[in-house]
């Protein structure tokens, strides 16, 4: 199974990636934790892209292909999370896959409003510990540090004004890749503002159908 997840920030991507891969084994790729393992390993690299994740922008198209194109041959099954962004990161993967012999089965679009992606993002915190992800009035970190110890940070590139440049790229690059893949014949959407199993059960339910 290789399926492309496409979405704007705050429509759970990362969250319905991981429950997908959980269910079915794929590999579940997602380019900006790879961007944030890169900063926080203090690498050249690292240096060199925070800016732009810090500042909400698209770090350059090069330098993302190189960081995740070694994951994508490692599997054979994947869920690319956050990776195309925009058409040329999009070609360059229908390129890759071509080099491996491999086609794509469907790239899923979930979908939901900017203001409940605000509202959902701001937030945000992830525990440094076990990298969970918690929302400060839907699902507000645990009190005991057993169950988890945190601390529960909120991203760099979280805070509204940031936000709002994320979505904006997001309309402006991303967005139109849904009528790359539906040319294709392989797009599905999905109303993201579901409750979490639904949109699950959605994403799987339109794979099995694409693939
Ligand atoms: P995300 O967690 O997917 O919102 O990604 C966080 C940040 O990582 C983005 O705002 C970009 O700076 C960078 N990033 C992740 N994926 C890509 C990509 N495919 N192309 C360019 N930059 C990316």
């Amino acid at each position: 199974m290789r399926i492309v997840l496409l979405g704007p920030q705050g429509a759970g991507k990362g969250t319905q990636a991981q429950r997908i891969s959980e269910r079915t084994g794929a590999r579940h790729i997602s380019t900006g934790d790879l961007v944030r393992a890169e900063i926080k390993s203090g690498s050249e690299l690292g240096e060199t892209i925070k800016d732009y994740n810090d500042r909400g922008e698209l770090v350059p198209d090069e330098i993302i292909i190189q960081m995740m194109r070694p994951y994508l041959d490692e599997a054979d099954s994947w869920i690319l999370d956050g990776f195309p962004r925009n058409e040329s990161q999009a070609e360059a993967l229908d390129e890759m896959l071509r080099e491996i012999a491999a086609k794509l089965d469907a790239a899923v679009a979930l979908e939901a409003p900017d203001e409940a992606l605000i509202r959902r993002l701001s937030g945000r915190r992830t525990s440094e510990a076990t990298g969970r992800i918690y929302h400060v009035e839907h699902d507000p970190p645990p009190q005991s540090s057993e169950e988890d110890p945190g601390p529960f940070i909120q991203r760099k590139d979280d805070t509204e004004e940031a936000l709002r440049r994320r979505l904006r790229i997001y309309h402006e690059h991303t967005e139109p890749l849904k009528d790359y893949y539906a040319e294709r014949g392989i797009l599905a959407t999905i109303d993201a503002t579901q409750r979490i199993p639904d949109v699950t059960e959605g994403v799987l339910e339109a794979v099995g159908e694409k693939a």
